[in-house]
């Protein structure tokens, strides 16, 4: 009863292990490669990295992601101290040898007197001991059924289609304006809810020309079988005819360009409070696989978006992942089964370094319940604290996608002290969260 049970050996998964033993809990960690395999993973080490070799920046001072890596440092992550020390030259980027990584990882899980390591794949929802459920973004089908018989069919998604999401205070208010489509709504909030961005015929015609010409990214074999229901993706739309979007996403009726009320848009784009911060909105319908390059070029042809800096670009993947916003509490717990918390990539974060922070949290707090002690999640100041905080209640539930770190989670520094160029805005965010997550590490038994 005092073992914590670890559900997928990932980068989630092997994380909240090693935390957990830290901490002088015994551990159990479960498994299914090699037995079982899946398609994007090639071994049967721990914390396999399936696609590229690359943990992004590891400036802690002016990134987000890089802040992230400062974190789980500080914390003694065996994520983080496998990759430093099977690190390759990147620039600023932190690159690791993958497979000396994995093996790394592996041998110290193998290593740790705490932990036993089991191999096979779990088919249901466990019902009693205490769990962590880290399958990752290809939990397994069986597995994948039992989650969606105890959350709900509308609570499991296994595809991301994400559509672009833009920091706020980029967006060219000269040019935008704020408006529900027919100014729906009870409120003025809800009269106002949505951004838009006006095109007139021209623009929409170079639009749609760019976005036919513009680089994409293939579909792997089976990944296309689901999604194609509800999302198409933007470039498809536009290959089924020139005037698809200006009929669907893209339509302007409804609309009045407080700018420019005389003038009838010919098409407009919208945009969405992403989080309840304000400080992040999505293009609304615009799920897309254009290459990364490419899309930020296209996308900046919209009006109110030529300075537009992006929070996350838009994707669509194969991708298994819970409504965390509705589903788990703030110790990422089920609500509705306690015993069973969920971390990495499954509760709607995105990328080798976010699930791994999550493990790291689910780790902590899990050995942390098993001690009979109470620890809260770190500030949301805090890159760590602000990625949980946006997966168990921070962002909208009804139209959440996983989610990359970003200064756009955290609450906005501005309020301390008038505006400030961009560096020095992130450097008082880093700052900031240092201070946050040391006194909350220190807060912690050793
Ligand atoms: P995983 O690392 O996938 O670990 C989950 C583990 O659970 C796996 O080992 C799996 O075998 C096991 N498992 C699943 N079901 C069961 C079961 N029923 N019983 C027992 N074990 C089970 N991220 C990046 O940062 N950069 C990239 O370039 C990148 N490219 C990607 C490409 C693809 C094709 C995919 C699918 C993902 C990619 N990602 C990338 C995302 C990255 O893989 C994840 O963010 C990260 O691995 C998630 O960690 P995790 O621990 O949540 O899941």
């Amino acid at each position: 009863t005092d073992t914590l049970h670890i559900l997928g050996g990932g980068m989630a998964g092997s994380e909240a292990a090693w935390q957990a033993a830290s901490a002088g809990v015994r551990v159990v960690l479960h498994e299914m490669r090699p037995t079982v395999e899946t398609f994007a993973h090639r071994t049967g080490d721990f914390a396999e990295m399936v696609c590229s070799n690359s943990f992004r920046s590891d400036d802690d001072e002016q990134n987000a992601v890089g802040l992230l890596h400062w974190e789980m440092r500080a914390a003694n992550g065996l994520i983080m101290s496998m990759a430093d020390r099977h690190s390759l030259p990147a620039g600023g980027a932190l690159a690791v040898d993958r497979d000396a990584f994995s093996a790394g990882v592996t041998r110290a899980i193998k290593d740790h007197p705490l932990i036993e390591t089991r191999y096979g794949e779990i088919t249901e929802l466990p019902k009693d001991g205490h769990w962590i459920v880290a399958t990752g973004p290809l939990t397994s089908g069986a597995l994948a059924e039992s989650i969606r018989l105890e959350t709900g069919a509308d609570a499991l998604a296994f595809f991301d289609a994400i559509a672009p999401i833009i920091y706020f205070d980029t967006i060219d208010m000269d040019t935008a304006w704020l408006q529900s489509r027919y100014d729906k709504g009870e409120t003025e909030e809800e009269r106002t809810a949505y951004i838009n961005c006006p095109m007139t015929k021209p623009e929409y015609e170079a639009f749609i020309d760019a976005l036919l010409a513009a680089d994409k990214t293939e579909f792997h074999d089976g990944e296309t079988a689901k999604y194609f229901d509800g999302c198409l993706p933007i470039e498809v739309m536009a290959e089924r005819g020139r005037e698809t979007l200006r009929h669907g996403p893209m339509k302007p009726i409804g609309l009045t360009n407080s700018h420019k009320p005389e003038e009838k848009a010919y098409a407009v784009v919208q945009l969405r409070r992403d989080n309840a911060l304000g400080t992040l909105y999505n293009i609304v319908g615009f799920q897309t696989k254009m290459k990364y390059g490419a899309q930020t070029e296209v996308l900046r042809m919209i009006p109110g978006l030529q300075n537009a800096s992006f929070a996350r670009l838009g994707g669509i993947h194969r991708n298994t992942f819970i409504n965390s916003p509705t589903l788990l509490d703030n110790q990422m717990r089920l609500k509705s089964r306690p015993n069973i918390r969920f971390a990495g990539q499954i509760t709607g974060v995105e990328g080798y370094v976010e699930s791994s922070a999550m493990g790291l949290l689910a780790g902590r707090m899990a050995a942390a319940e098993i001690l009979g002690r109470d620890l809260p999640p770190p500030s949301y100041e805090t890159a760590m604290g602000s990625l949980v905080n946006h997966i168990t209640g921070g962002a909208e539930a009804k139209t959440f996608q996983p989610m990359n770190v970003n200064f756009g989670l955290f609450p906005p520094v501005e309020a301390r002290g008038g505006r400030r160029g961009r560096k020095d805005r992130y450097k008082l965010y880093t700052d900031r969260a240092k201070e946050q997550f040391t006194a909350w590490l220190d807060a912690q038994p050793k």
